[in-house]
């Protein structure tokens, strides 16, 4: 059979008992929204995305580049696998938790309302980081 036609089939399967567990444990157990089905995107803004393929839990922090000044790409960066055959649901919990740790860890605060915000939300003003909401509020200034 060609990979890719077997490929296909997989990925239509349903999740094995254990994935769906760690899925379900995924989407009610954590202190964020959770998003998606078998990508769950956890957090509001994203902080970790986990991708449940047919046989492993891949987790991805989301990073997002700048194109153009105003264009915007996903370029979700993958910080681990847990493959069914050998993880654990702990080792995948470790995995997600260090990636939202690591995700907190680059937001920064807006100068002008204080609130903290991932990098890909905040734009400069006079060097320092600034909300769009608050930039939207100054456009009178420029
Ligand atoms: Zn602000």
């Amino acid at each position: 059979m060609p990979s890719k036609l077997l490929d296909a089939l997989l990925l239509a399967m349903p999740l094995s008992l254990t994935l769906e567990s760690w899925r379900q444990h995924l989407k009610t157990q954590l202190p964020y929204p959770v998003q998606g089905a078998n990508t769950l995107f956890i957090g509001e803004p994203t902080l970790a995305i986990v991708d449940f393929q047919h046989n492993r839990a891949e987790v991805l922090l989301p990073a997002i580049e700048w194109r153009h000044h105003d264009i915007q790409t996903a370029k979700p960066q993958r910080q681990g696998v847990v493959e069914e055959r050998n993880g654990t649901l702990e080792q995948l919990m470790a995995l997600v938790d260090e990636t939202i740790a690591f995700r907190l860890k680059s937001f920064r605060e807006c100068a002008s309302c204080g609130t903290r915000f991932p990098p890909e939300m905040l734009g400069s003003l006079g060097g320092e980081p600034i909300c769009r909401d608050c930039i939207k509020g100054r456009r009178v200034l420029f």
